[in-house]
């Protein structure tokens, strides 16, 4: 049995079975969208989603008539790298968070090791692209688990000596696994996949977007299927 057998809710961008996204909670669905959009009028009912409120929630994106979609929530558990949550915690509107304290606990041994190192893009200052052959990815891989496991030896070190969590946490590393529940609405969530999911974006935090949205789709398929066509300029 694979890790991603183990549990059909949860994804594992990272393909290390260590990073995750979990779904945990969901509210609301497409015809939620509609009858915040019709309330407007007093026409939201419990019918069931008709081609009318399909057109509907595409005329509401194309037009960015955002509210509507403010009203379902997703709730996924996200085990990722301190680097990949920094950039998830940008995000503020319409986004709920709560995380794991190394005050409190003692920080796992979990530690993400790129399967393979990139170069910096020429051009793009913030972007990375594949290796074409001429970075040494034995050495790069030694020189990233020397320093982590070394990081964390440290940790484990000024605890041992009696120092404090909140303090001795200081000396770990970015690419050291942590774990929150973030909730999202719909609105919210679009808008960071929009920005997250996208060539400029970090590629790890693309791959934890992507597994976002593969277990919200089910739940929207109309408001992701005419999102996807928006996007795609349809
Ligand atoms: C590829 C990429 C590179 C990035 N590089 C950097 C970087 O180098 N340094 C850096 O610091 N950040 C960087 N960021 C983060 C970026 O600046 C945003 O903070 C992040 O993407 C969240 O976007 P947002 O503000 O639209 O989202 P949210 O915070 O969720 O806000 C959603 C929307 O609400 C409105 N809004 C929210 N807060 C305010 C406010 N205070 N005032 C007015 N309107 C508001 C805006 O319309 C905003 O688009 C980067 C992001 C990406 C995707």
């Amino acid at each position: 049995m694979t890790a991603a057998d183990a549990h059909p809710l949860t994804l594992y961008p990272l393909g290390d079975g260590l990073g995750s996204v979990s779904l945990v909670q969901s509210v609301g669905d497409d015809k939620a969208v509609v009858n915040a959009a019709r309330i407007s009028f007093g026409g939201d009912s419990d019918a069931p989603l008709n081609d009318r409120d399909e057109k509907l929630i595409r005329y509401l994106l194309r037009h960015q008539h955002g509210s509507p979609f403010e009203h379902n929530l997703i709730t996924f558990k996200i085990i990722c790298p301190i680097f990949v949550d920094r950039q998830m915690v940008r995000h503020r509107a319409g986004v709920s968070k709560n995380e794991i304290s190394g005050r409190y606990v003692e920080m796992q041994e979990r530690n993400f090791t790129p399967p393979a190192f990139r170069k910096q893009a020429p051009s793009n200052r913030q972007a990375s692209v594949e290796d074409d052959g001429t970075l040494d990815q034995a050495a790069a891989a030694r020189v990233w688990e020397e320093a982590w496991r070394a990081a964390f030896g440290a940790y484990q070190e000024l605890l041992r000596l009696g120092v404090t969590r909140e303090q001795a946490r200081g000396v770990l590393p970015l690419s050291l696994y942590t774990e929150s529940y973030f909730t999202f609405n719909v609105r919210s969530l679009l808008h960071f996949l929009e920005l997250r999911d996208h060539e400029g974006a970090q590629y790890e935090t693309r791959l934890y977007a992507r597994a976002m949205a593969q277990l919200t789709e089910p739940l929207f398929p109309v408001t992701f299927r005419e999102w996807r066509a928006l996007h795609a300029g349809g």
